[in-house]
């Protein structure tokens, strides 16, 4: 066994295991668990200082997850965008193909909560058969997504199998990797992953860091390895109410996710999803954040702000100055009397 297994093994599944390092009310979260299963790292747990920090909301089960809420079990829709089993082509030119059904540690906002541990959406060795047929027919695919669950719960030869198969498609470009396990399980990130992934390149990979705190010599020392496989690092953070719903703290992340060569991708705005709706912020919340990184710090370390559309309709930035781009564009006409319009998106 390796060591990241090793660590795995020991996470924390009970609310009475839990109960010995946090102060938690055993009892009232007891309902949320056969729902919303409790699944923590110790790397991820020895950030926790109270049940209601940072940290501790983001993996500690809450009686709110129970409420009704009549948000979606699926907003994005992604059932009907599923082309294949673990198969979802919502874009032209890439694809997402979920590879595992479980992540070192659950995330309570986690937009596939409601439907984690299915293992009918999920690849198996048939079915990542007719997932790779469905890419190599399609030349317009340039990219798949390697996402889950986690990918990286894959062993690094179950992971390598599938990268051998797609390196194997002559027009597929890219490969994506989205994982938290930098974060959540820091040990999975071993020199022998990395030398096995950099024989695959361009490999991508995006991570997931929600908070300063989550900055730490173990998962700098993970995102190092990466990086210095030529591995180019995107971070996506969630918006989350309650945990870094303010502007000083993501600009903090923002520039401190720099200093480790993580570079800011997106801040995603929460999806609308059953049980995550004590999450939620106003879109007008993240547009102030964004004007708190414009023009205030690096342009590297100002992501994008998007919203996924419910239905299916895909992810839309926005930004803090539109108004102030129909100005621009002004300006441009006056100035240099180029016009510029809006592309036409009426297809
Ligand atoms: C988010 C997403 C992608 C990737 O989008 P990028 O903007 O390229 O990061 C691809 N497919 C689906 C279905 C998605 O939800
Ligand atoms: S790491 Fe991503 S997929 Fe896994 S529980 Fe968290 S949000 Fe969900």
């Amino acid at each position: 066994m390796e060591r990241w297994q090793k660590t795995l093994s020991e996470s924390i599944t009970s609310l009475d295991e839990l109960a010995r390092f946090v102060r938690i009310d055993i009892e009232s979260l007891r309902p949320v668990i056969p729902r919303y299963p409790l699944r923590i790292t110790r790397t991820y747990l020895s950030l926790i200082q109270k049940k209601d920090d940072p940290i501790g909301r983001q993996c500690i089960p809450d009686q709110r997850e129970l409420e009704q809420d009549d948000l979606s079990i699926d907003p994005l829709n992604e059932k009907d965008l599923t082309v294949a089993p673990g198969l979802i082509h919502r874009y032209p030119d890439r694809v997402v193909l979920l590879v595992s059904s479980a992540c070192p540690t659950l995330c309570r906002f986690c937009t596939r909560k409601n439907r984690m541990g299915g293992e009918e959406n999920l690849i198996n060795r048939n079915s990542l058969k007719s997932a790779l047929e469905y890419i190599k027919t399609r030349p317009s695919i340039r990219e798949v997504i390697l996402s889950g669950g986690d990918p990286l719960l894959l062993s690094d030869d179950e992971l390598e199998t599938i990268l051998t198969r797609l390196r194997k498609i002559p027009h597929l470009e890219i490969v994506r990797l989205h994982t938290r396990a930098p974060v959540t399980l820091s040990d999975r990130i071993t020199d022998r992953l990395c030398r096995m992934l950099k024989q695959y390149h361009p490999i991508y990979l995006n991570t997931q860091f929600n908070h300063p705190i989550e900055i730490t010599p173990l998962s700098t020392m993970a995102c190092t390895r990466l990086a210095d496989a030529g591995i180019p690092l995107g971070n996506q953070t969630v918006l989350l109410k309650g945990v870094n719903d303010d502007p000083e703290v993501m600009k903090q992340l923002m520039q401190k996710l720099l200093t480790i060569r993580v570079r800011p991708y997106y801040i995603h705005q929460m999806d609308l999803v059953k049980g995550t709706g004590h999450f939620r912020t106003s879109i007008q919340k993240g547009l102030n954040i964004m004007a708190g990184l414009r023009g205030y710090t690096s342009g590297m370390a100002t992501p994008s702000y998007v919203v996924d559309l419910p239905g299916g309709k895909g992810k839309v930035p926005f930004l803090p100055d539109d108004v102030k781009r129909l100005e621009n564009i002004f300006y441009l006409r006056n100035y240099l009397g180029e016009v510029v319009e809006y592309p036409d998106i009426n297809e």
